[in-house]
């Protein structure tokens, strides 16, 4: 029997209440408990539990229990600096897509009002040509004839690392090249912005109509 993980297909959900050991056979709660003890032994380096009892005491303070019900009250920005500030981090890192230079700088105003230093670094840094890197004429955004940038992520990570600044933050870099910068910086990296081209950088809309309008993404291949 397949006892591969598919915690998105659960049915049971139990991992969050005193009935963890009542999931699916294929529970990773049950069938995982050795990467589970491996993993769980990380959180005794002084940093590394610090880092996730802040996070933790960060999401029980998005939430308000009203009269009325539980609410969520942060916005993810909001989120993100009052965790920088528990982390007692000084100075932060933005890393930015060029075609969202209008939110970084909103960004870093906001951050900067409250009290960090901020370096921001635009993914089209270095101004590399996009042919270094094997990106033929016919695959340039402008056209064949036009000089085109590549975008930067390790050069963004590695100008950060060298500000040592403490925390990143992404702002709408793409699929892979967030990736890339996740894979060199130094400092923990948090996401603001998902780029999403066609629906206003908030990604999770594609699937909120994959029942609707974007029926296509579910098509088998
Ligand atoms: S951990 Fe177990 S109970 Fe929780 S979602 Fe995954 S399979 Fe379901």
């Amino acid at each position: 029997m397949d006892l591969k993980p598919e915690c998105a297909k659960c049915s049971k959900v139990v991992c969050d209440s005193k009935h963890f050991l009542k999931g699916p056979s294929n529970c990773p709660t049950k069938t995982k408990s050795e990467v589970i003890r491996q993993a769980m032994a990380e959180y005794d380096k002084p940093e590394v539990r610090e880092f996730a009892r802040q996070a933790s005491i960060q999401e029980f303070e998005c939430y308000m229990n009203l009269p009325e019900g539980r609410t969520p009250r942060n916005p993810r920005v909001e989120e993100i600096a009052q965790f920088a500030k528990k982390m007692g981090y000084k100075k932060i890192g933005i890393a930015s897509c060029i075609g969202l230079r209008v939110e970084a700088k909103i960004l870093a105003t906001i951050l900067e009002n409250r009290g960090f230093d901020v370096v921001s670094i635009c993914c089209k840094v270095g101004a590399i040509p996009k042919e270094t890197i094997g990106i033929t004429k016919e695959q340039k955004i402008k056209g064949p004839g036009s000089f085109e940038s590549m975008c930067n992520p390790i050069t963004q990570a590695e100008i950060l690392n060298n500000e040592e600044v403490e925390f990143n933050i992404l702002v709408g870099l793409c699929v892979g090249h967030d990736s890339l910068f996740f894979k060199y910086a130094k400092a923990p990296t948090t996401v603001l912005i998902a780029k999403d081209r066609v629906f206003g950088h908030n990604p999770a809309a594609a699937l909120y109509l994959s029942g609707s309008y974007y029926r296509k993404l579910l098509r088998k291949e």
